[in-house]
């Protein structure tokens, strides 16, 4: 069925015909063009450092990151936010719109280390917005960005080489026990205090909030950056989920019935550009309580609109285990997120 719809979708492109909203976006990334001989050789190009055939390695990722950066300095910044634990720098890719008052979209990935196909994706979203800038729409032009490619460079580059499982940044806690969860290290309720015993189990959240040089890093970055953040979209493995906060309370934003409204919107076109079926939940409800996530700092603290948790590819088949075939996929849906996002964005 996804297949004819796309078939439906390219003939009428190729016509001419289709005249929805959605247009512009579809037409600068859509599968079709991404898929292009010119743009595959583009994007497997030897002078980009890239691959979709394997996963990055973290010396790739920052090739390529300090590559953009000082090709394409006239609109591009690389920030070091800091170090992690190991001394790792945590590299934020600023690209800007060259409007001084424009919206900000924040987009990252890598915070768990296993979850191995969201940096590949965020330097699909980074190929896009920079070395395609020209084919990119107005939206996507007319926002400031911010990637974060690998939130947790010392989890990602140690299950990369030695234990794929590996989920935790790698700071000692005693000595039995290795890693904190960063994912749970923002904020969360002292009531629930009693799982910070659980100092072995993969969403340990660390003895406090912001305990961890990660989190603590990219807190002074994000403060200092809030202002016209309008967009925070968080990305992870597995599931086809976009996630709407809460994750620490059952209460819902006030706003959820825009963020819901959006988040149709963004599944709407990952299937019209090929992908699979992502579902829209709350993560409190799909979940249940779960402490200390970006999202709901994002959300709760720093007050940006749309924030979203997206679990990427799949739902479940491969786990973890993503086949490497499934690389280029599973970024361009991440990429169509993104370009949704912008669309709406850059008109409030
Ligand atoms: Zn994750």
């Amino acid at each position: 069925m996804k297949l004819i719809v796309l078939v439906i979708y390219v003939l009428c492109e190729f016509e001419g015909i289709v005249s929805s909203e959605n247009d512009e976006i579809i037409n600068s990334i859509s599968s079709k063009s991404i898929y292009s001989p010119e743009i595959h050789a583009e994007l497997f190009s030897p002078s980009l450092g890239l691959t979709w055939d394997h996963y990055l390695t973290l010396d790739e990722i920052n090739n390529f990151i300090d590559h953009v950066g000082e090709k394409y300095s006239d609109f591009v910044t690389v920030h070091v936010a800091g170090y992690s634990d190991e001394g790792n720098p945590i590299k934020i890719v600023e690209v800007l719109s060259g409007n001084r008052s424009a919206n900000k979209i924040w987009i990252d990935g890598g915070i768990h280390g296993r979850e191995w196909v969201t940096p590949s994706a965020m330097l699909l979203i980074l190929f896009q917005l920079v070395v395609r800038r020209e084919s990119n729409s107005e939206a996507m032009r007319g926002v400031d960005f911010y990637v974060c490619p690998v939130i947790n460079p010392d989890g990602f580059d140690y299950s990369r080489r030695f234990s794929k499982f590996w989920r935790k940044n790698r700071r000692v806690i005693n000595n039995h026990c290795l890693g904190v969860d960063l994912n749970r290290n923002w904020i969360y309720q002292p009531e629930h205090s009693d799982v910070h015993e659980e100092k072995c189990r993969d969403i340990y959240p660390g003895p406090f909030p912001f305990s961890e040089p990660e989190t603590q890093a990219l807190k002074t970055f994000l403060e200092q950056n809030k202002n016209n953040m309008k967009a925070f979209l968080t990305f992870h493995t597995f599931g086809e989920m976009i996630m709407i906060p809460y994750g620490y309370k059952s209460a819902l934003p006030e706003d959820y019935d825009d963020l819901e409204r959006l988040a149709n919107h963004i599944v709407q076109n990952i299937t019209l550009h090929g992908g699979p079926q992502y579902k829209v939940v709350n993560t409190y409800d799909y979940s249940g309580f779960s402490v200390g996530g970006l999202d709901d700092y994002a959300k709760e603290v720093l007050g940006i609109k749309y924030t979203y948790t997206v679990e990427l590819r799949d739902n479940g088949t491969y786990y973890f285990f993503l086949p490497e075939h499934l690389i280029l996929p599973t970024s361009i849906d991440a990429l169509v997120v993104a370009a949704t996002v912008a669309e709406e964005v850059y008109r409030i």
